[in-house]
């Protein structure tokens, strides 16, 4: 595995190879929309291959792939958010309500259980 995702413009049929690094969004250099991340494994077709870009539009394999790494930005997201009250709620007196409140955050963290 190079590390190296694909990213491409569904419109323009633009497709490049990025590390995954950073955690913005790609864009088009044509267009200027948000860029489909398909993962490294979808073989992307030529240009000119309208048909085969169209198809690859409507794979759900494809989107799944940006669907789940939708989720796990979001899933981190929230990840940070709950840390960050745990942290805060921890500063605050011990008493009971804090301590379910601090209860129920924690549960709700490793539900997440996010691996990057
Ligand atoms: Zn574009």
């Amino acid at each position: 595995m190079s590390g190296k995702y694909n990213w491409v413009c569904f419109e323009c049929r633009y497709a490049t190879r990025k590390l995954k690094i950073n955690k913005t969004i790609s864009k088009c250099p044509d267009c200027g929309n948000d860029l489909y991340c398909l993962g490294y494994k979808v073989a992307i077709p030529k240009k000119a291959n309208s048909k085969a870009w169209k198809s690859m539009k409507n794979c759900s394999f494809c989107l799944d792939i940006t669907y789940l790494e939708q989720e796990a930005k979001n899933k981190v997201k929230e990840k940070h958010q709950l840390e960050k009250e745990i942290i805060r709620l921890e500063n605050l007196s011990d008493n009971k309500e804090n301590r379910k409140a601090l209860k129920k955050l924690k549960t709700r963290l490793e539900s997440l259980n996010v691996r990057l």
